[in-house]
């Protein structure tokens, strides 16, 4: 391997920078020195993306001032030509025009993509290179992750200060291919590589825990300059990028859609709360042999398994604990030392946690609405605890079937206004945002002292706004969410849960959601009316009550029923479990479905 010697202005420039450099884009000048200025404060390092200007060439006094006013900044100057995935529609000659000036505007080093460094006369690149600015040469794949050395090597003819290598991952094993390809250049301390894509979305992270010099970042959410940049405070906040290193356990959470998961802002919280050195990542596939490749060669310690895996996972798992094998569904993998993965379903307590903070579940009678994987894990975990559970489903056959499986009872639309309930838990995807199914229960159909949906998203469901209306305690789908995984992180670390802070973000994160998606209506035209923001929603505070209370009662609709005691007291906040218990391997005897061998 070759020694990569950097030159005086190498060290002066890897002394200024930081491992996240934050990309600016913008239609105008003043909107990009806008965006950097609010961003240099927190992110000194700043990619200035030239090439979504029209006129970059006049835009370079701006710059000089914005230099001039923050000293703490590092900028690299970007005007990539629209053949190499840029926006600059210009020559070679008027990129390399732009580019030569950038040193006399302030910036620090610029971004020059290998074709056009190839294109160049050696002369023309000297040009460059005499003004003193940093070289970075990079190159990106929109198509695949490939040929990552020999694009190296193409770079590294030049001597550039940086060597950029971003290739695109169509799948998670390119981050394994990326990251093998980091580890064996360990000599060289100059090299940026980061898989585009959002399958990619783990080598922004893990590149720099192998090796990668920095990574970029994009601004804002939604100001994304690549696909599947993160922006910049996800980066440094959630995932704490400036402190991962070798010795970071990684945790994901697995399956498609992925990118909107609230998974890793509430897990990284957790570990982040308690010192553990971890970092949790979303992991996008839909393929259960891309997942465990990573798996076992980054080694991922332990996975949040959801939609389409919970159920193909099983037969890849050493053992499952018994009401898993049951219910026919994993969302929880622990990786022990010997590199055996163990199956946990923590959908189960995440039901029947919050019920039981509320009422004794034995013999208690409890309606499922819907027969999917959550209704399954409801059923199962409730029979577990000797309630007697009746199920409605769209597809009877489905819900006579799972009853047969359980030991329970079906029952028709029609008889719910006659049968009380304990409670009734909505285990269907009605209600959920952008679901557009009516409702499936109506007032007279509540004959409940407890209202449980599943649907986390929006808080405020029309199921919770019925029972609201009718002064009928409820419990939201967060609380589930949270439970769910409080448990996970037990597993995992052995540690009690910091489950108030976790509720805590993930209550923010959906409230932001919210607040993004109403403006976005908002926006779009005054046809376009925002979603009604919820009652409970009204006051957003970071330190609102963890768990649904029963709210106060409605000044006017219907009168609450006299059977609809608030039987949960006001709001028990989720507390950390006393003890939790150690990473226990699943005591069941190997599942039905043993490890593949
Ligand atoms: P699933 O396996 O796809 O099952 C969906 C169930 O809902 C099926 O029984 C389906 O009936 C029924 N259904 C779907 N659309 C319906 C409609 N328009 N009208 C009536 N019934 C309908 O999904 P899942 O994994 O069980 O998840 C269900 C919901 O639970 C999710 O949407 C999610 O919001 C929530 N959930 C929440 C958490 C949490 O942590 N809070 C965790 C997991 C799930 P058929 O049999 O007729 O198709």
């Amino acid at each position: 391997m070759r020694l990569n010697v950097p030159g005086i202005a190498s060290h002066f420039l890897r002394s200024r920078i930081t491992k996240v450099c934050v990309a600016i884009a913008g239609a105008t000048p003043a909107e990009m020195i806008e965006k950097a200025s609010s961003v240099v404060k927190e992110t000194p390092f700043l990619e200035f993306r030239l090439d979504y200007l029209e006129k970059p060439l006049h835009a370079l006094p701006r710059f000089r001032q914005f230099f001039a006013d923050n000293t703490v900044a590092t900028g690299i100057a970007t005007c990539r030509r629209v053949a190499n995935g840029g926006k600059f529609a210009g020559s070679l000659a008027a990129e390399l025009e732009v580019l030569t000036k950038c040193a006399a505007a302030g910036f620090h080093l610029v971004d020059l993509e290998l074709e056009s460094a190839e294109g160049l006369k050696k002369s023309d690149l000297q040009k460059l290179r005499d003004t003193g600015i940093g070289l970075l040469i990079s190159h990106h794949d929109f198509t695949g992750t490939r040929d990552l050395d020999s694009i190296f090597n193409r770079i590294e003819a030049f001597h550039p200060d940086f060597i950029k290598v971003v290739p695109t991952a169509r799948a998670l094993v390119d981050n394994l291919t990326l990251i093998r390809f980091l580890e064996r250049m360990n000599d060289h301390s100059n090299i940026i590589g980061i898989c585009m894509g959002d399958a990619g979305i783990i080598s922004r992270v893990l590149g720099v825990r192998a090796g990668s010099a920095f990574t970029f970042a994009a601004a804002t959410l939604g100001e994304e300059t690549g696909p599947g940049q993160i922006a910049a405070r996800t980066l440094i906040e959630t995932y704490r990028i400036e402190q991962v290193d070798a010795a970071t356990k990684v945790y994901g959470v697995a399956g498609n859609p992925i990118r909107s998961s609230l998974s890793p802002i509430m897990m990284n919280t957790a570990f982040r709360r308690e010192t553990v050195n971890a970092v949790y990542l979303a992991l996008q596939t839909t393929r259960l042999s891309d997942l465990l490749k990573l798996v076992h060669e980054i080694p991922i310690q332990g996975i949040s398994v959801t939609m389409p895996l919970k159920r193909e996972i099983l037969s890849h798992l050493e053992r499952t604990d018994p009401l898993s094998a049951r219910i026919g569904a994993c969302n929880t993998v622990l990786r022990a030392q010997d590199g055996k993965l163990y199956g946990f379903n923590t959908d189960v307590a995440g039901i029947t946690g919050p019920l039981e903070k509320r009422m004794p579940l034995a013999g208690a009678r409890v309606l499922v609405l819907g027969a999917g994987g959550a209704a399954r894990a409801a059923v199962f975990g409730l029979r577990e605890k000797g309630a007697s559970v009746f199920i409605l489903n769209r597809t009877a056959e489905t819900a006579q079937k799972l009853a047969r499986q359980s030991g329970s009872k079906t029952i028709r639309l029609e008889a719910l206004a006659k049968t009380p309930f304990d409670a009734i838990i909505n285990a269907t995807p009605v209600g959920m945002a952008g679901n557009k199914a009516a409702p499936l229960l109506e007032a007279k159909d509540l004959n409940t002292k407890l209202v449980f949906d599943l649907v986390y998203n929006p808080l405020e469901t029309p199921l919770i706004h019925l029972a609201r209306q009718l002064s009928i305690p409820y419990i939201t789908g967060v609380e589930m969410f949270v439970h769910q995984g409080a448990r996970q992180f037990e597993i995992w670390t052995g540690k009690p849960a910091p489950e108030e802070e976790m509720f805590r973000v993930v209550l923010h994160a959906l409230r932001q959601q919210a607040e993004l998606a109403a403006a976005e209506a908002a926006e779009s035209g005054p046809e376009a009316k925002p979603a009604a923001r919820p009652k409970s929603e009204a006051k957003s505070r970071p330190s609102a009550k963890p768990v649904a209370k029963p709210a106060a009662k409605p000044k006017s609709g219907p009168k609450p029923k006299p059977s609809a005691k608030p039987l949960a007291k006001k709001a028990d906040k989720p507390k950390s479990a006393a003890k939790a218990k150690p990473p226990a391997k699943p005591a069941a005897g190997k599942s039905a479905a043993k490890a593949k061998k």
